[in-house]
This record gives C-alpha cells, sequence and structure tokens, in this order.
C-alpha cells in the first residue's frame, strides 16, 4: 500500500505566509524575503511528509494566495484589464488579480471571490472571455517540483483539472458557455504535462472536485474525453484523479471507466462509495483506489477501528499494492499541528488531529494493514483508547441538554400568532416611522477597542478597568445615534472578538486552540471554536451590555446575538451527532438568551444568520433535510418571546433565489439583507416570491470606505420601494461596521439617516 494526501496547509506553522504577506503588501519587506518565507514553509511542509512516511508527496499545492489563482496564471488566463502590468513582475500581476492595484496610472480592481465548494475557503473566480486564449504561463507548477527534487524529494505535482477549472470560472460576456473554451485549454494541459513527462514525474495529481456536484452530460462527457486524452497522450504518466467533498454520484460509472491509475474516494462524506464501487459492473480492478480515510475537514482523531474495516473490505477485491491510505481531501482545511496547543485540556487534546497527526495517522494505517504489523499494535490500542475515552467523557455528555433535545415540540419553534398579527402589535408597541433606519450591529473595531480587549485578555487591563472602557464606548455609540437620529439603535458589539467565538467562549460544550488557523482567504485565516460536547448556557451572555445600552436612551434598543446555524457552520463540530442535533442544542441556549433580553426590556432582538446558505450540501437532493431542520433551528432560538417583540435575522452575500421560500419561513419580523453591491438584484427573490415580512435591504456597501451619495442611497431606495409593499422596508448598510473607521462610518449613516427622512416627506 502507498500513502499520500491531497495537499499540505501552507500558511506557515505559526501563519508565517500570512504574515509576509501581509508585510510585504504594505512595503514592508521585498520579495527576496517573501520568496525566502514561501520556500522554507515549502521545504519543512515536504521534509516533515518524507521524515512521517508519506509516499508521494504533493507540490504545486503551495500558493501565495489561491490554488485558483495560480492555475489562471499557469492557463495564461489573465484578463485584459491587467494588461497595463508588466508581466514580468510576476507577484505584482498576481496580487493585483487577487487584490486590485492603484499604483501610478494603474487602477485596477480585484477579480471576483466565491467559497470553494461547501468549505470556509474563498478562491478566486476565473473569468472568461468567448475567444480566451490560453497559454502556459507560470512555470510554478515546474518549478515547485524542481525545488522539491533539490531537496531530495520527487513529488506528484497537482493541478486543478481543466473541467473543473472552467466549471470554477464565469463567462465575463453572453454568447458562449464556458464549456466550450475546453478544445482551446487542453493543449496547454497537454504542454505542461510534457514538460513534466521531460521531467520523469511519475504521478500527477488532477482535482475534479466537480464530480461531486449534479453534472450535465455534456459536463459528464468533458471529463470522460479529457482523461481519455491525456491517457493516451501521456501513457507514463500516472493520473491520480482526486474528487472530494461529496460521492461520485451519478457520475461514477464515467469515473469507473476513465483510463486513470487512480481513482481518489472521499470515504468521510460518501462512505457507501466503497461497496458502490467493488459491485459496479465498470469496476475495473487494475485501478488503484485511493482510501480517503482520514477527515481533512475536521480535527477528530480518526476511528483506526472503522478505518481498517474499510481497508479489509477493499483488499479482497483489490491487492494491497494498488491501493492508497489518504485524507478525505487536502489538509488545508485542518489547522498545522496539534503539538502547538499547550493550553487545550489534556482529556480533549487527546480526541484530536490536527495536520500533522493526520499525516501520522495516514501513515499508521497502513502500517497496521501490512502483514507484519505487530510492531504498530501499540498505535491500535492507543488510538483505541482515545475515542473511547471521548465516547464516555463526562465533559461531553450532559443529560438535562439532551432530555431538553428529546422534549421539543412543535410549538417550539412556533411563535404565538402569525406574523400579520404580530406586525400590528409591533408597530403599536415600537412606533417607528416609514422605512424605520437602524444598522446591523457592530461598529468600528478600531485600534484602542482592539488593543484593550488584548491587554484585559492578557491580564494587564482589570476587568473593572476594561469594562469601564466597554460602556464608555457603547454609550458614546448610543449618543452618536440619537445625534444623527437613527430609529433603532445598537450597542456596537465593541467587547465581541468575533460574532462566533464570544458566544463559543461564553457556552458550554465549546474549546479554543491557540495556533489552530485555517486559511479562509488570500492571507486571512479563521480559528473555528471545537464544538466537542453539549451545548449549554450557563448565564446569560449579552444582557448585560444590551441592557445597559437601553438604559441610556428611550430610543428602542436591538439585543444582538448569532444564530445558531452560523455558529455551527464555523466550527469544527463534533461527528459522534448528527448535525441537526447539535444546532438544536445551540438553538436552545439562543433561545433562553433571547427570552432573557426579552425579560430585560429588549423590544427588538436580532439573530444573525449569514451562514444559512453556505450549510447548503453540494447536492440538490440533499438540499430538503438540511433546510428542514436549519430552519427550524432558528425557529426554534426565536420563538419564544411574545408577539410584540420584534425579531431580526440578518445574511450577507448570499443569493436566496432557489431557497427564498426556506428564508420565508424561518418567520423574522425583519430581515436584513446585503443587496447594495449588486443594486437591488438580490432583492428580486423576495419580490418574485412575494416575501411576507419586513425587509431591509442594505443600501451602504460596508465593504469599501467610500461614503456613499445621498443620491445613491434615494436611488437604491426608490427602486426598493416600487416593488415592496408600504410599510415594510427598513434603511440599513449591507452589514455591521466594525471594518471600518469612525470617520467614513459617521458620514456614511448621517447620509442613509437623511435618504430615508427624504424619502418619507415624498410619501
Ligand atoms: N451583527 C454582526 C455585525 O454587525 C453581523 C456580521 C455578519 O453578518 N457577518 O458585525
Ligand atoms: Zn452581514
Amino acid at each position: 500500500m502507498k500513502t499520500t494526501i491531497l495537499g499540505h496547509p501552507r500558511i506557515g506553522r505559526k501563519r508565517e505566509l500570512k504574515k509576509a504577506c501581509e508585510a510585504f503588501w504594505a512595503n514592508n519587506i521585498d520579495e527576496a524575503f517573501l520568496v525566502n518565507t514561501a520556500s522554507e514553509i515549502k521545504k519543512q511542509n515536504w521534509l516533515q511528509q518524507q521524515v512521517l512516511g508519506i509516499d508521494a508527496i504533493p507540490s504545486n499545492d503551495f500558493s501565495f494566495y489561491d490554488q485558483v489563482l495560480d492555475t489562471c496564471l499557469t492557463l495564461g488566463c489573465i484578463p485584459k484589464r491587467y494588461n497595463a502590468i508588466d508581466k514580468d513582475n510576476y507577484l505584482e500581476l498576481y496580487f493585483a488579480m487577487a487584490r486590485g492595484l492603484q499604483k501610478d496610472h494603474i487602477d485596477v480592481t480585484a477579480m471576483e471571490m466565491t467559497k470553494w465548494f461547501d468549505t470556509n475557503y474563498h478562491y478566486i473566480v476565473p473569468e472568461f472571455e468567448k475567444d480566451q486564449n490560453f497559454e502556459f504561463f507560470s512555470k510554478k507548477i515546474i518549478e515547485e517540483y524542481k525545488e522539491a527534487l533539490s531537496l531530495g524529494v520527487k513529488t506528484k505535482p497537482v493541478l486543478i483539472g481543466p473541467v473543473t477549472f472552467l466549471l470554477l470560472g464565469k463567462e465575463k460576456e453572453p454568447g458562449f458557455h464556458r464549456l466550450e473554451l475546453l478544445s482551446r485549454l487542453l493543449p496547454v494541459y497537454f504542454e505542461i504535462l510534457s514538460e513534466l513527462d521531460a521531467l520523469n514525474i511519475k504521478y500527477i495529481q488532477f482535482d475534479e472536485p466537480c464530480l461531486a456536484l449534479d453534472l450535465s452530460i455534456q459536463e459528464r462527457d468533458a471529463i470522460a474525453s479529457t482523461y481519455e486524452q491525456m491517457a493516451s497522450q501521456f501513457p507514463n504518466i500516472k493520473i491520480y484523479l482526486a474528487n472530494y467533498f461529496d460521492c461520485y454520484g451519478d457520475n461514477l460509472d464515467m469515473a469507473l471507466q476513465l483510463p486513470v491509475d487512480t481513482l481518489h474516494l472521499d470515504l468521510v462524506r460518501c462512505p457507501s462509495q466503497l461497496d458502490d464501487i467493488l459491485e459496479s459492473k465498470y469496476f475495473n480492478p487494475e485501478t488503484k483506489l485511493a482510501l480517503g480515510l482520514i477527515d481533512g475537514r475536521n480535527i477528530w482523531k480518526n476511528d483506526f477501528e472503522n478505518s481498517l474495516k474499510f481497508i479489509e473490505k477493499a483488499s479482497k477485491k483489490i491487492p494491497l499494492e494498488n491501493l492508497w491510505i489518504t485524507a478525505s481531501c487536502s489538509l488545508l482545511h485542518t489547522p498545522y499541528d496539534l503539538d502547538l496547543e499547550t493550553q487545550l485540556s489534556s482529556e480533549i487534546k487527546q480526541w484530536l488531529a490536527f495536520s500533522k497527526q493526520k499525516i501520522e495517522e495516514i501513515v499508521a494505517l497502513k502500517n497496521l494493514s501490512s502483514e507484519e504489523n505487530n510492531a504498530y499494535l501499540y498505535l491500535f490500542e492507543e488510538n483505541k483508547l482515545a475515542n473511547l475515552n471521548r465516547k464516555r467523557s463526562k465533559l461531553i455528555h450532559n443529560d438535562a441538554v439532551k432530555v431538553r433535545i428529546s422534549n421539543l415540540k412543535s410549538e417550539d419553534s412556533q411563535r404565538k400568532s402569525e406574523f400579520s398579527l404580530r406586525q400590528v402589535k409591533q408597530k403599536q408597541s415600537l412606533n417607528l416611522p416609514l422605512f424605520p433606519t437602524t444598522t446591523i450591529g457592530s461598529f468600528p473595531q478600531t485600534k484602542t477597542v482592539r488593543s484593550q480587549r488584548l491587554q484585559h485578555k492578557k491580564g494587564a487591563l482589570s476587568q473593572e478597568a476594561y469594562n469601564q472602557f466597554i460602556a464608555k464606548e457603547i454609550e458614546d455609540s448610543i449618543r452618536f445615534q440619537e445625534r444623527i437620529g437613527l430609529d433603532v439603535l445598537v450597542h456596537g458589539e465593541f467587547e465581541r472578538n468575533d460574532m462566533v467565538e464570544y458566544f463559543g467562549e461564553k457556552l458550554n460544550g465549546f474549546a479554543f486552540s491557540n495556533y489552530g488557523w485555517v486559511q479562509s482567504y488570500g492571507s486571512r485565516c479563521v480559528k473555528p471554536p471545537i464544538l466537542f460536547g453539549d451545548v449549554s448556557r450557563e448565564k446569560p451572555m449579552t444582557v448585560d451590555w444590551s441592557k445597559y445600552a437601553q438604559s441610556l436612551t428611550d430610543i428602542p434598543v436591538k439585543g444582538m446575538l448569532t444564530g445558531p446555524v452560523t455558529i455551527l457552520q464555523w466550527s469544527f463540530v463534533r461527528n459522534d451527532q448528527p448535525r441537526a442535533t447539535t444546532c438544536n442544542q445551540i438553538a436552545l441556549a439562543i433561545r433562553d438568551e433571547v427570552i432573557d433580553l426579552e425579560n430585560n426590556g429588549l423590544k427588538i432582538i436580532q439573530i444573525d444568520e449569514p451562514a444559512i446558505r453556505e450549510g447548503l450540501p453540494l447536492r440538490k437532493e440533499e438540499w430538503q433535510n438540511y433546510l428542514d431542520w436549519a430552519v427550524k433551528a432558528f425557529r426554534i432560538s426565536a420563538s419564544g418571546v411574545k408577539d410584540k417583540t420584534q425579531i431580526h435575522t440578518h445574511m450577507c452575500y448570499s443569493e436566496f433565489n432557489d431557497i427564498i421560500s426556506n428564508i420565508a419561513d424561518m418567520d423574522a419580523d425583519v430581515i436584513t439583507i446585503e443587496t447594495s453591491r449588486s443594486k437591488m438584484e438580490l432583492l428580486d427573490a423576495f419580490v418574485n416570491f412575494k416575501y411576507p415580512n419586513e425587509i431591509g435591504p442594505g443600501v451602504y456597501d460596508i465593504h469599501s470606505p467610500r461614503v456613499p451619495s445621498l443620491h445613491e442611497i434615494e436611488d437604491l431606495l426608490t427602486k426598493a420601494k416600487n416593488v415592496l409593499p408600504h410599510g415594510h422596508i427598513w434603511v440599513n448598510p449591507d452589514c455591521g461596521l466594525k471594518t471600518r473607521d469612525w470617520p467614513e462610518t459617521k458620514k456614511a449613516l448621517k447620509v442613509l439617516v437623511n435618504a430615508a427622512k427624504k424619502l418619507r416627506k415624498s410619501e
């Protein structure tokens, strides 16, 4: 048997690449320093895998920013607006495509970014024209292969496959489908392969995760013909074809007939496919199978007993030398190394495996499956014990929580009256003008706010002094909001580091790492909380600050919470019970908080759910099941209050067309969404559906420091007014303002309030 991984994390053990990139962008280090940092990271990654015993070590899995952007440059797929940049200045061109560039006479925007399948990783979206030309432009794949070779590591180069590459991109003009570009694109792939062939490579890994999606016949045929051509032109190169994040599904028969050396299987997301394959009439015992048994998307220790069963099953039909042991997907989505965590409780730590530990698990599984495995039996015993400890741990199980879940009744996810009745009561109780103005929750997290929090965390600032500081920030923000005439105020979220971490730290069932960073996009990383056990709320989490804010003013203040689906989605979630159950546990904790806020005088409560859409499974047939439990969890969190208490929710960067009925089913009294960048296009879904409840379509793009003009906001509001029912429209920014500075925030919000006032007058 052989071992491999599809890709390694690349941000650096302690985020060295992030720091170097950001210093380079700020002109604090030169290119040589950045390139050198990158080489060090690659070297460490390769040598560590070699030492740990990985047989086929990937190269070209490193990236300064994003692997799809790398592929664009490899294939010379460079939008024309970057022509003004000197192509010899590779990194300038590269980062201009990633982040835009304003310099001398050059002013170009960045390429779009979107989520990589159902992960929290974002890739740069390739742009295609009708007459798109491709050329083998960046030689990164060749250079990295040689770089590893010079260190004594013969690698398996990794490249995004041509069909997935095309499908990930977007047509930038009408009149063609991007798949039609395949015949222009393939010659470049052949050129790359012949250069690699000349270097005598043994394997190449093509990532075609589009195989985890519902493909059309044309798309499926495109894959078949691509790999038939490749295999016939390059008989000496073994193609390792990687699909991950879901089953091959309807694409399986085609995939099994491909003339590739190895098919990679994500057995974490789709354990049933091994049986399907072994029993398929298209199964060819010559084809090698890569068993992706180690979870590349989560941080739990593998269950060796279970994995060995899969290996045994496969080995009955396939000779051991034709099997690979690997992780389900690239390890990009897991943190570097558990050994760095010195503050995690040892009980929890023994249940976990980060990237390095996952590589060790891969090798251990290989050793345990070999014939003379006695020497490794201790690894099996260790693994078994750790998993048994986890199963039985008192830290995980809380009977009261389990009882509450099993006692959930349908009334618990149902407001007392229907929306139209609630609306009347809320209008009476809140007495708001037409086109009420509000914000989404956070105000600028200035340097001072962040440094005070850090000082407090380090123990250098007492709880009392920190509280005084936060109180003052809240008071200033309330006074500012009163002054400019907003109708519904917020406290500003100054006490929160992050909208999920803040709640995770207060809820039982969550643990936190110090170095558990995962790349989100470019140099940005997230450190998801580790949701290991039954979730419960010990005491109120937000009541003090919200109550304090409300005590400062007669104008209604919105209580501000993160919703259950978003907390679930942005954490590493336990794998020992269904996600739906975990989500309901969080929902109950948030429900208690909502009721406490109501009891403490908050008449409006917002439950943010920006991650609802990204939780959608890759295959449509699984959507309904997810939407059912996700919507229900939100409703559980929101339904404990009186009719006159107004529940808001907020979602950003989402398209709603295909899930609009489910969004309506969430039954929030008010939903605020991001619409300004799309010039209200995202509102269409609500209009066409005749969305029954109130809506605040964002009228101010908070992603840029630009202050919108009165005219622009009026324009957007008029558009909304023309299509939405009278009395249903709120006026608000697209999202929270935490990434902005105060000067532009103040100016923009004044404009926003003025636009609403003008509109009211014209009624
Ligand atoms: N209430 C949060 C804020 O304003 C919402 C953030 C989000 O939607 N991502 O920051
Ligand atoms: Zn938002």
